[in-house]
């Protein structure tokens, strides 16, 4: 444990804990995608754009609605940290936290990325994953956390009073104020906690500490978007390179990775969600 007891365990401690775990936020209410016509999306999509997001750095990309994107290892194993924004409100952003509660700390295929509040629609969702093999290992590790938040600067400097500038959320930084033409500064708190892709993470058993791994991704591996609406995604490859050892140092062994735009004829007609229906009252309650 990592705190030891301090107070003795009551003499019905074990009957309190014996109690039934209740799913908080079942998602199976939620209308899943028609399952025919991303079939037929993914046979008839043709490229029709690519961004090769450097080491250490991180590139913008625009998807229109019903487009797809891959991201792809190329070059040798490495992990991305993904922002989303909707293109025309870069307040509306995905939201890990919500989006873990409703379909569990790792993404694949199926899952949806939700957006923040009052919106709480589905960005995007995955489509094809060539790591589903993966699961969850004896470690309790898996791929594409939503659990993480990204590397950052100033959590660096608290653990370690050492200044690096390339992690995740500086390069996320950046890449959205070069996509906006803002200061760094005012679109900083645009960037928020992303989905980890190709990382692979976990809770330790013992302590339910965050733990990463050596990422099992090779070169050919990919993850695979449907847009649900016109998006602009912003992707950092992670100074940590695989995750295996440390981040937000030049110390690991760092890839390219590369975003893939497509687009599928039979998605012309698609119409993204609505924003959530929610309403407050009118009256006060
Ligand atoms: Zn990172």
């Amino acid at each position: 444990m990592k705190h030891e007891p301090v107070h003795p365990a009551p003499s019905d401690a074990d009957q309190r804990a014996a109690v039934p775990v209740v799913v908080c936020y079942p998602p199976e209410t939620i209308p899943p995608l028609d399952s025919d016509l991303i079939a037929a999306a993914r046979a008839g999509m043709v490229k029709v754009d690519e961004v090769v997001v450097s080491p250490r750095e991180a590139a913008t990309f625009e998807v229109s609605a019903g487009g797809l994107f891959r991201i792809v290892s190329v070059e040798g194993p490495q992990v991305g940290d993904l922002n989303l924004f909707h293109a025309h409100d870069l307040s509306e952003r995905f939201w890990s936290g919500k989006t873990r509660a409703l379909h569990g700390t790792h993404l694949s295929t199926g899952d949806r990325m939700w957006s923040t509040l009052p919106y709480l629609r589905p960005l995007a969702t995955v489509t094809d994953d060539t790591l589903d093999w993966y699961g969850y290992d004896t470690d309790g590790g898996g791929v594409h956390d939503v659990i993480g938040t990204r590397c950052d600067p100033y959590t660096q400097h608290l653990l370690t009073c050492m200044d690096y500038h390339y992690c995740c959320h500086s390069n996320l930084t950046r890449a959205v104020a070069r996509h906006t033409g803002r200061p760094e500064r005012e679109v900083e708190p645009l960037v928020h906690d992303v989905m980890n892709v190709f990382m692979c993470t976990g809770f330790t058993l013992d302590t339910h500490q965050y733990f990463m791994k050596a990422s099992p991704v090779r070169p050919g591996d990919h993850i695979e978007f449907l847009a649900e609406v016109d998006l602009l995604g912003a992707l950092s490859a992670c100074p940590g390179g695989d995750c295996g050892d440390e981040h937000s140092s030049d110390t690991a062994t760092c890839h390219p990775l590369l975003v893939e735009i497509y687009e599928s004829p039979v998605m012309e007609s698609w119409e993204p969600a609505p924003a959530s229906a929610y309403r407050w009252p009118t009256r006060p309650v």
